[in-house]
């Protein structure tokens, strides 16, 4: 028998092996490099773990075999192409180690730059850039600071402090005003922090250091934050992350170095032009950070026009390699321009759609891709209202806009006290100097951000973007005092608990709470801007993208609208008919009384009477909705609440009944309430007399619906209108409760419809597991189907909304028992299901059957693709999210036509 041969699986890609495609692999960061180093640009040189080491560390809690030896011979070529080895004493290679996920999470995983120097290569790396001390012992110091940090859990502010220290000794606040001298103390210093932290000394051998950093950058996959924002992102937590090992090069070598971060347009606006901020004689850190304000790109090309052409033909090079907005990471090294970075930037969701606009004027992408690179949720943020602005209302400050949306709330100043505060239901602005990444909490729980340092690349900016969430970064005439819990601005100091108002679109920062109004996007849907001879680029790319998702899409959609005024708003946000119209509110406000009578009737006579006097206000309620609707299908629910949810509660009734007695009034009338509010109690009223089960035990409730309906439609097309209306009977679990029903309706519409040429049509709610399960039973009896996705969530998992979401979803949320809650996104695997079989076995039954969604998953981005998926006819929504489930309908279509096809 021949010996099995081993074959080693590969752990390690040099940069010249890898490709844009392969992030599963290598990670956004490490796939992105190897992409630039093929395309010929200035990288320099490294290699890449994968993520498929760092999973089988992350299972075993050791390195897998064989990736040792791998880093080791991939060192030794780096080595050997770059002419010096690691750590060597006399002219030592440095390296950066990298993380880098599949998707890019910021500030998330740790990063150490200047792996190598120690006691002895600090002094090479002095000889090596001419004699300059000053640089190496920076460096240094930066590794200590870095690796203590990220690697052993050093508390960065002790680092900090130490800076701050030195920097007052020598009288300054500028860290370049400290020289090589004070660098070198500040190495000491670094030095024993390091030790009294970690019991050791800071290792001095390279290899140690790299095979530390590395292990610390797989195991950051599993920090609390990293957990954090992945669940807030829904990134899967089983991808792990690659880590890349990059020989470094210097920013901080003197004036004509220095690094810098820019987007190839602009990320806030879409806006065609370069973007950024450029840093002089700094190492990439210290951009992100916001520790040192930066200047705009732009002076880039006074202070080195070489190294500035360069940079803006690389950046035209991707974004037509790319074909879309980069965002870029460099450093310039005594003239000599690097990239160190660069993926598909992100941006706000204005710019999506804008630049998605002008990359097919641009002929780079057409406009089915044009549709696939937006989405429902980021329309959906388009659609927030704004600051209504009027003289009132003067900024007193304005920094940078880094994620729009107008926010309004009470200041809080920490993460802690944000988080607090909006468990009690306030609003609040979480003020800070700048964010790091320990203030996610802070951040998910605020309104919106607020930080005085920073830019639109800053961790705050970056984050908030990520999140949707308002922000204003960098609005330095605010001067921030964490400690006091106060902000000053312009001679105003402002606490803790004060209101202040961010226009992330802006940067306007406002005192007080500022009114706001519907953004351009819903005045577009609204009729109001005509989208064809506007200027707003934003309202013509979103005009574009959404006529191109109509014309696509199959779904159509409808809306939930009880109303006649709910049902016009969503006919001018393009609904195509009414998917759910409630009759509940039909029974409530004056009308209340009828119901109590309906209840009490202690005879035929008395309920027929209530009955009747009900009639007539229904009947107006529906010619009002027909009317609007113009022809447009109308699916009326019949009553489906249990009848005691029109009473007054227990408790205010027993305490009606004491007081009228004590006055010696008549209680007749309340304690016949009283007792029949006992009698109707339910312990569990979802599963109790509501729904068909009140049509089929009172008699005449049904019939008078069905009247109603069946009246308004014929008033309204003898009027000379049209009406299509589709009566809906709500939690049939069997056949025989939709014939029983239906009996009874087709008899009054007969009578009422004559020869008036109106059609009325009779289906049911797919609500309750065993309806889904006898679909094929159930069909025989319905014209069409609507899935009413709420109640077959509840009842599908057997737990009630009102009793879970704060009970113990946080749990399971956390447990990741669910991705995201399955009132939210449909959970495609068990409600799901029933709602396949039932559209499969319903179909077979009744060829043509009509399919529709009406829980509010219809309005759902997720949940539209998967209703596409099964085939429904419709989805229903609320007004406010049917141009989000247009655009996710026009999706789901492209999508499944295959976009492989470009
Ligand atoms: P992040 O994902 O947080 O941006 P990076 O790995 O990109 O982290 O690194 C942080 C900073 O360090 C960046 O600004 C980057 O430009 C800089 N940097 C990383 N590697 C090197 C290197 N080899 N030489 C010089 N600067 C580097
Ligand atoms: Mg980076
Ligand atoms: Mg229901």
């Amino acid at each position: 028998m021949a010996a099995q041969e081993t074959v080693e699986h590969k752990y390690v890609y040099d940069f010249a092996e890898g490709n844009k495609d392969l992030k599963d692999l290598l990670g956004g960061k490490g796939a992105n490099l190897a992409e630039m180093t093929n395309l010929g640009l200035p990288v320099p040189p490294g290699f890449t773990i994968t993520t498929e080491a760092c999973k089988a560390y992350l299972t075993t809690g050791r390195e897998p075999d064989g990736l040792a030896g791998q880093i080791e011979a991939h060192l030794e070529s780096l080595e050997r192409e770059m002419g010096r080895r690691l750590g060597d004493p006399d002219d030592p290679l440095l390296v950066s180690v990298r993380s880098g996920a599949k998707f890019s999470m910021p500030g998330m995983m740790e990063t150490v730059l200047n792996v190598g120097l120690n006691d002895r290569s600090v002094v090479g790396l002095s000889n090596q850039a001419g004699g300059n001390d000053r640089f190496a012992w920076d460096s240094y110091r930066r590794l200590i600071q870095m690796f203590g940090k990220t690697v052993c859990e050093v508390p960065g502010e002790e680092f900090e402090h130490a800076l701050d220290e030195a920097k007052r000794a020598k009288g300054t606040q500028n860290d370049l005003d400290l020289d090589a001298d004070d660098l070198r103390g500040l190495v000491d210093a670094y030095k024993q922090i390091f030790a009294k932290h970690t019991g050791r000394e800071f290792p001095q051998e390279p290899r140690e250091q790299l095979d530390l950093a590395i292990r610390a950058v797989f195991d950051s996959w599993n920090a609390e934050r990293a957990i954090l924002y992945r669940r807030q992102e829904r990134i899967p937590a089983d991808l792990g992350t690659a880590v890349n090992v990059v020989s470094m090069v210097f920013g901080n070598l003197g004036p004509d170095s220095g690094t810098g971060v820019a987007f190839t347009r602009d990320p806030g606006s879409g806006a065609q032009g370069i973007y950024g901020d450029y840093l002089a004689n700094a190492q990439g850190e210290d951009v992100v950070a916001g520790i040192r304000n930066t200047v705009p790109l732009q002076e880039l090309e006074r202070l080195d026009k070489t190294s500035y052409d360069q940079l803006l033909g690389i950046m035209a090079r991707l974004e037509e390699h790319y074909k879309d907005l980069c965002d870029i990471e460099f450093t310039i090294e005594r003239g000599k321009l690097w990239m160190l970075q660069t993926r598909v930037g992100k941006r706000t969701a204005a710019a999506a759609f804008v630049i998605a606009g002008q990359l097919v004027d641009e002929g780079l992408i057409d406009l089915d891709e044009a549709l696939h690179r937006v989405n429902g949720a980021q329309l959906a943020q388009l659609m927030f209202p704004r600051f209504q602005l009027d003289h009132e209302f003067q900024p007193v400050a304005k920094g940078i806009g880094a994620s729009p949306g107008a926010a309004s709330g009470r200041v809080v100043f920490t993460s802690a006290r944000a988080v607090e505060l909006a468990a009690e239901g306030e609003a609040v602005i979480l003020v800070r100097r700048e964010t790091n990444p320990d203030d996610l909490n802070g951040m998910i729980a605020a309104r919106g951000i607020l930080t005085s340092r920073g830019g639109k690349t800053s961790h705050a900016a970056v984050v908030a973007r990520g999140m949707g969430k308002t922000c204003v970064s960098g609005a330095d005439e605010l001067e921030v005092n964490v400690p006091a819990k106060t902000f000053t601005v312009g001679g105003h100091t402002v606490g803790e608990g004060d209101v202040v108002s961010i226009d992330g679109t802006t940067g306007k920062v406002y005192l007080g709470e500022v009114p706001v109004m519907p953004s351009e996007v819903v005045q577009y849907f609204e009729g109001e801007l005509d989208p064809e001879t506007t200027d707003d680029p934003l309202v013509r790319a979103v005009h574009r993208i959404m006529t191109h998702a109509d014309a696509a899409r199959r779904l159509r959609v409808r809306t939930n609208a009880d109303t006649g005024a709910d049902a016009a708003r969503a006919r001018r946000f393009g609904a195509e008919g009414i998917g759910l119209c409630r009759t509940e509110h039909m029974f409530l406000g004056d009308r209340r009384e009828l119901v109590e009578r309906l209840i009490l009737a202690s005879g035929e006579r008395e309920r027929e009477d209530a009955l009747a006097a009900l009639l007539p206000l229904q009947r107006t309620d529906f010619v009002e909705i027909f009317r609007e609707m113009d022809g447009l299908p109308v699916t009326v629910r019949l009553i489906d609440p249990p009848l005691h949810e029109f009473l007054p509660p227990l408790e205010q009734l027993a305490v009606n009944v004491a007081v009228a007695q004590e006055r010696g009034e008549d209680v007749a009338k309340e304690e016949a309430l009283l007792s029949a509010v006992r009698r109707m109690h339910e312990e569990n009223p979802m599963l109790g007399l509501r729904g068909v089960r009140l049509g089929l035990v009172i008699p005449g409730l049904f019939a008078m619906q069905v009247r109603a309906i069946a009246e308004a439609a014929v008033a309204v097309v003898r009027d000379g209108g049209r009406a299509c209306p589709e009566i809906m009977v709500p939690l049939v679990g069997a056949v025989q409760e939709l014939e029983t029903v239906r009996a009874e309706a087709e008899k009054i519409i007969a009578e009422v419809v004559g020869d008036s040429g109106v059609e009325v049509l009779i289906g049911t709610m797919i609500e309750v597991p065993r309806a889904a399960l006898t679909a094929g039973q159930i069909a025989e009896a319905a014209e069409f189907f609507s899935f009413g996705t709420n109640d077959l969530t509840q009842m599908g998992w057997g737990f009630s909304r009102d009793d879970v979401e704060g009970a113990f979803f946080w749990r399971y949320l956390e447990l990741g028992i669910f991705g995201i809650s399955p009132f939210e996104s449909i959970d495609t695997d068990g409600v799901g299901r029933l709602v396949r079989i039932a559209a499969e076995e319903g179909r077979a039954a009744r060829p043509g059957l009509k399919l529709g969604v009406c829980g509010e998953h219809g309005g759902d981005p997720e949940s539209v693709h998967f209703f596409h998926s099964v085939g429904l006819d419709y989805v229903s929504c609320s007004p406010f999210r049917v141009p989000v489930a247009r655009l996710e309908a026009g999706r789901a279509a492209i999508s499944t036509t295959g976009s492989d096809s470009r």
